[in-house]
């Protein structure tokens, strides 16, 4: 289940080095080497999947519990105000490599990041249209 292309394949199974934080027979979470604020980390799969559409639904309940676990643990460590989880799946979404990781990225108050969106402002029709849609 591996990829002979894919850096994050290589670096979750020891071929690259990396700052790794975290290993188990599943998963290693390393710092990511472009951090948004400081203990930017990534939880990488051992096993590759492109992302979140490919995960597996028992890679996705054990990468949420581990996520919860890093949290508690790196907020005691860094003593961060806030903490933010996001994961990217396409291009469009902003994923630059194309194997399943989950960002973990410590909020330290005034750390002059902005991770957000411009709220759009959708009449209740067009939320109902909406709702319609993913729901029936
Ligand atoms: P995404 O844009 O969600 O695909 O995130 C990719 C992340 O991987 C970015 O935050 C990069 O800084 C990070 N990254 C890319 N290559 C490496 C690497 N070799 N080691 C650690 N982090 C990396
Ligand atoms: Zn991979």
């Amino acid at each position: 289940m591996r990829d002979d292309n894919c850096i994050f394949c290589k670096i979750a199974n020891g071929d690259i080095p990396s700052k790794a934080l975290y290993e188990d027979d599943d998963f290693k979470v390393i710092l990511d080497l472009g951090p948004a604020t400081k203990g930017h980390a990534l939880i990488l799969p051992k096993n590759h999947y492109a992302n979140i559409y490919k995960l597996p639904d028992e890679a996705a309940s054990k990468v949420m519990l581990l996520a919860k676990k890093m949290t508690i643990r790196m907020t005691e460590k860094l003593n961060c105000d806030g903490f933010n989880l996001v994961q990217n799946n396409g291009e469009d979404a902003g994923q630059t490599v194309f194997h399943f990781h989950l960002h973990l990225i410590p909020r330290y108050k005034n750390d002059g990041q902005t991770l957000g969106w411009k709220s759009m402002e959708p009449t209740p029709e067009e939320l109902e249209d909406i709702r319609k849609i993913i729901t029936e």
